[in-house]
């Protein structure tokens, strides 16, 4: 569903992802680690043409992001993406937020865009908040309504960008329960985390990323039991 094939990416003169060759495919749920600068954003951001790559091929739902005549838009319907800081739609309220992309995006009709979101505002427990400002929320609370808003748009791919980083610790475990329900729904999920526990228990697969590099790219388990690599022995004896 995701194809990367010696892609690379600047910023100026910093190469910031490097000969990057990566499948993933339909219902995987991979984990991204690795320590801050070494380009786990830049790499899930190439995959909804937030940042454009300089070469190499990139196919995501069948569209190519190389290709310049491409419409982002269209992966855009495929692919959701859910941030550290949420965004918000801040002066709508919380069954807004979650009925505004359908609409817009989507063309769908009002009835049915207030079904669906209150459908997925229900199963991240926000069904008593609909109509809350997201200024009347908690970080945590926050986040379950962006994961509810990009369910609502029903994509083949959601991207997770640290999305309990900004959060309490007592908040994170809510927010960890939605993406593991997302998960079981079978959407195909690329989670960049510091979360241990959910590369751990939720994900299939994990990607330790290394100065613009896929240093490893294992299942979980194994990677947790004994990493291949000394960075990445140095990276876990610090998080863990
Ligand atoms: P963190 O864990 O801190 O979020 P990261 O692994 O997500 O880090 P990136 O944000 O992808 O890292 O950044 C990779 C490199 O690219 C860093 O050296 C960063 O300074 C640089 N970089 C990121 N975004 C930009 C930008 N818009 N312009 C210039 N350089 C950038
Ligand atoms: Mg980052």
């Amino acid at each position: 569903i995701i194809e990367f094939k010696h892609v690379d990416k600047y910023y100026g003169k910093l190469h910031a992802l490097k000969d990057i060759n990566l499948k993933i495919d339909e219902g995987q749920v991979v984990s991204i680690i690795g320590s801050s600068g070494s380009g786990k954003s830049t790499l899930i951001r190439t995959m909804n043409g937030l940042e454009p790559i300089n070469s190499g091929q990139l196919i995501v739902t069948g569209y190519d992001l190389a290709d310049r005549k491409t419409d982002i838009n269209k992966i855009r319907k495929n692919v959701g993406m859910v941030f550290q800081h949420f965004n918000l739609y801040n002066n709508h309220t919380v069954l807004e937020n979650v009925m505004l992309a359908p609409k817009i995006v989507l063309k769908r009709p009002d009835d049915e865009n207030r079904k669906v979101a209150m459908e997925y505002l229900e199963k991240v427990g926000m069904a008593d908040k609909i109509n809350s400002l997201p200024r009347q929320l908690s970080g945590g609370q926050k986040q379950r309504v962006a994961i509810a808003r990009s369910l609502a748009m029903h994509p083949k791919v959601i991207l997770f960008d640290e999305p309990t980083s900004a959060l309490d610790p007592e908040m994170i475990e809510d927010v960890l329960e939605v993406m593991h329900y997302v998960a079981e729904q079978g959407i195909t999920m690329v989670v960049v985390t510091h979360e241990m526990g959910f590369a751990k228990q939720v994900s299939n697969r994990l990607i330790f990323f290394d100065q613009g590099h896929i240093l490893e790219d294992r299942k979980p388990e194994e990677f947790f039991a004994h990493p291949d690599t000394e960075r990445a022995r140095q990276f876990l004896s610090k998080v863990i």
